[in-house]
């Protein structure tokens, strides 16, 4: 069984869009990829306007999405849809309903790390802990973009949201994770980009965490350290070490 295999050891958790698989330039080829198969030079001066209003209207209904005002199916239904009204294309709704499966499926094809993640991955291996991803997400498209992109065999568990119908930041996925790795509170560190979900769960959980910050926010939330790129995160997770309770 895992649970005895992993007592007593750490682990370090990580989310996956973009913190170790680059979410933003993948999903760019995702989107450039549509463009040009479907011929949106009809309707959009270039892929980047394609891509920039796509962006946009995907952000805003994810904003929605979040603070409960829309469901995920009415954001998946519109987010493709939108843009393609903004520049009245006849073909809005068709394509719009058809791009949202076939967008998730180009996206989990694609391989593109953040720069050091197979670095980290090694190396925290390397100091005797064990790694896991913590990901809010669709099962199978996370999966596929763990084995697809090369990551699977540095990974020793993964958690996503989708196997309990529970999101970070809520403590519930943080204690599943750690059912699942055997292990408690204490022996879990969690490294993320997205303050409000990875590392504020993290936190409510009791757990260390790192906050990734490639793109240089400047916030310090929930007095975290905050890492401006993968090789300092392992900074971090040394002093965790030194410093640490049951490392
Ligand atoms: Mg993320």
């Amino acid at each position: 069984m895992e649970t005895s295999r992993s007592l007593n050891r750490d682990i370090v958790w990580l989310d996956l869009d973009d913190t170790l698989w680059d979410f933003k330039a993948n999903s760019r080829v995702a989107l450039a990829g549509l463009y040009a198969d479907y011929d949106l030079a009809r309707w959009f001066g270039s892929a980047d306007e394609w891509i920039e209003r796509y962006e946009r209207h995907n952000h805003a209904l994810w904003d929605r999405y979040n603070h409960a005002l829309i469901t995920k199916d009415e954001l998946m239904s519109s987010r493709f849809r939108l843009p393609l009204e903004d520049v009245g294309s006849p073909m809005a709704a068709e394509l719009g309903a058809r791009f949202d499966g076939e967008y998730l499926d180009r996206l989990a094809e694609c391989t593109r790390l953040v720069d050091g993640a197979i670095d980290l991955l090694e190396w925290i291996k390397s100091r005797g802990m064990m790694t896991g991803v913590l990901s809010n997400g669709f099962t199978e498209v996370q999966h596929r973009k763990i084995r697809n992109s090369g990551l699977a065999p540095l990974v020793d568990f993964t958690v996503l949201s989708d196997d309990i119908g529970i999101n970070k930041p809520d403590v519930r996925l943080y204690r599943h994770a750690e059912q699942v790795a055997g292990t408690t509170a204490a022996q879990c560190i969690m490294v993320g980009d997205n303050p409000d979900t990875d590392i504020r769960g993290a936190v409510d959980a009791g757990w260390k965490a790192v906050l990734l910050d490639r793109e240089n926010c400047g916030e310090i939330p929930h007095g975290v350290p905050v890492a401006k790129n993968l090789v300092d995160v392992r900074v971090f997770i040394g002093e965790f070490q030194d410093t640490g309770a049951e490392v």
